[in-house]
């Protein structure tokens, strides 16, 4: 390597990274535009790099037609990414290593339970606390279960979810551990992680060996991710993805959760509630300029 190219991946590494990191399981809305457009405008107001990553490892819900579209509707609002673009189905293997790293120092359980399984348990112990995502918290069924009754499952082909032990997670942290969080307004304050809400959560699925907590943890450090700019609705997962970047020693980036767009009624821009895709409101004649302009961003 010559010492210009030594001097440009210096400059790489010391510059901000940003990403924008949409999962293809149907259209993009104004929500996701606003996401990616601030992405975009605090990239370039960094002087940083702007990188795309597509989370499709759910892959009963991802479709490679939703993934073209959010490539063609990025493309079209005027938004340039790096390439190459990484793609998180493609990383099953990298998350495994990962997934036994936090294994061998015993912060994971196998559980074997189904989502019946947990409310018929949280049932019976009349224990009603729900995660940040509205779940139950794990009622710690499959938490005691033996090394050989573990083994015996395992073999009989029954499938297991990895958990990570909340318990055994935090009593072995060092200290308390929090992050930089940027207001709108860019001020910067520290939040103190509160990993506990999410209890024992899943970091392995049944069906593929990561869950979105571990997967933009993994994937944030691999891309260098510096400041990580996603909504609202992700502030309390950033606790937990705190705790796993300790336990994997990743850098922790600063982070900045936007409001979330909502419609008339008040209720937050989603897919499951059938907000307006930007490539129906494109055929209805809006143009790229009126998106930036609806979202505060023209
Ligand atoms: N894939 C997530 C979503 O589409 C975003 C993840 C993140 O920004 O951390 O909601």
């Amino acid at each position: 390597m010559t010492t210009q190219d030594n001097r440009q991946d210096n400059r790489q590494i010391s510059r901000p990274v940003l990403r924008f990191a949409p999962s293809p399981n149907g259209y993009l809305h104004l929500g996701h535009a606003y996401s990616a457009l601030l992405n975009y405008k605090m990239a370039k107001e960094l002087g940083g790099r702007f990188l795309l990553r597509i989370e499709d490892i759910d892959l009963q819900r991802s479709k490679p037609e939703y993934e073209a579209a959010i490539l063609e509707d990025l493309a079209w609002l005027g938004i340039e990414w790096e390439e190459p673009v990484m793609r998180q189905s493609q990383r099953f293997a990298d998350y495994e290593l990962v997934l036994d790293r936090l294994d061998s120092r015993g912060l994971v359980f196998p559980c074997f339970c189904s989502r019946s399984d947990i409310a018929a348990k949280v049932a019976e112990l009349g224990i009603w606390q729900l995660d940040p995502d509205g779940q139950p918290l794990y009622p710690g069924t499959c938490k005691h279960l033996s090394e050989a009754e573990r083994r015996s499952r395992l073999a009989s082909g029954r499938y297991a979810a990895r958990r990570l032990d909340m318990t055994r997670a935090l009593a072995n942290a060092e200290g308390q551990f929090g992050w930089n969080e940027y207001s709108e307004g860019r001020e910067l304050r520290t939040i103190n992680a509160e990993p506990s809400l999410w209890g024992d959560a899943v970091i392995g699925r049944k069906d593929v060996p990561t869950s979105y907590h571990l997967a933009v943890v993994v994937d944030d450090a691999a891309q260098g991710v510096t400041d990580i700019v996603r909504g609202l609705d992700l502030f309390n997962a950033t606790s937990l993805h705190r705790l796993l970047q300790e336990w994997l020693d990743l850098p922790a980036p600063s982070y900045h959760h936007h409001h979330l767009l909502t419609d008339d009624e008040g209720h937050k821009l989603s897919k499951s509630l059938k907000a307006k895709s930007l490539r129906q409101l494109r055929a209805e004649g809006v143009t790229a300029a009126d998106i930036r302009q609806r979202v505060g961003l023209g």
